[in-house]
């Protein structure tokens, strides 16, 4: 009898809460923290609420877009800093993916193997949630409004309606994700990291049109460039090498004396 309520309680979580999150991960990025907090009222301790694959995406957004430029001032962010990878409850998870083929993920904990990534997720949230630490302020995802993770998800898909509202709260979001930061009195680095993120990240949160976020570009570029560099250089190198042995042949053919009396140059080398 009792088994048989547990058991139904089980389904229920099942078929209730798991489609909920689903939900979660799909409804619009504004109303991500209120259904967040929504849920934790609810009282359901043990539960993670907070979705793995948009913190994901918030994480993307900020390692591509932000670090990079974190990095080149040389600035520490400050703990409070929601933005700080150590507030991200996913992070030490995320760290923990070994990714050895396509076909293969492997947990970093126990060395146990995957297919793919999501069986890997799962194998998290089954084995490892003692590893989480889920207190108030550690999902990436509630930020996902400000940090533009539908953006990262898919750049192509277009809001057919910007709702006002939602453009301001974002903005709101963003720009208190800027001051906790960024403190403006933290000397010169914090200010222009300040300025940085307002147009990097705030801007494009508006129905005005015409503002896309992350304009002033981000990591993945210059990797793309240094990529073309080396594709350039390495394509250059036969050739490079090709002239280098033909004059050589050239002067191979040459008669000795006259090739040691056009060139003097090489007297001034040690014998
Ligand atoms: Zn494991």
């Amino acid at each position: 009898m009792w088994a048989a309520t547990l058991e139904t309680i089980l389904l229920l979580h099942l078929f209730v809460l798991l489609p909920l999150q689903g939900v979660g991960a799909v409804t619009e990025f504004d109303q991500a923290a209120t259904s967040r907090s929504l849920k934790q009222e609810a009282g359901q301790r043990h539960e993670v609420h907070c979705s793995r694959e948009r913190s994901r995406a918030a994480w993307k957004a900020i390692a591509e877009y932000l670090i990079p430029f974190v990095d080149e001032e040389q600035y520490e962010l400050p703990k409070k800093c929601r933005l700080n990878p150590e507030n991200d409850m996913f992070r030490d998870q995320e760290q923990h993916k070994i990714h050895v083929d396509t076909n293969e993920w492997r947990c970093g904990f126990c060395r146990k193997s995957f297919r793919a990534e999501k069986f890997l997720d799962q194998h998290f949230d089954n084995r490892h949630y003692n590893q989480l630490n889920d207190s108030q302020g550690r999902c990436l995802a509630d930020l996902c409004g400000a940090l533009h993770c539908d953006f990262v998800i898919d750049s192509k898909k277009t809001k057919t309606k910007c709702n006002p509202a939602a453009a301001a709260r974002n903005r709101h979001l963003c720009e208190s994700l800027a001051d906790s930061c960024f403190p403006l009195n933290k000397g010169q680095s914090a200010s222009r990291l300040h300025e940085f993120f307002l147009r990097q990240f705030c801007d494009a949160h508006t129905c005005a049109g015409g503002k896309k976020p992350f304009s002033r570009g981000g990591k993945k570029e210059s990797s793309v460039f240094y990529l073309a560099v080396c594709i350039l250089v390495v394509m250059l190198l036969p050739l490079f090498y090709t002239v280098v042995y033909l004059q050589q042949r050239e002067m191979n053919k040459g008669v000795q004396v006259l090739k040691r009396i056009s060139k003097p140059g090489l007297k001034t080398k040690p014998s």
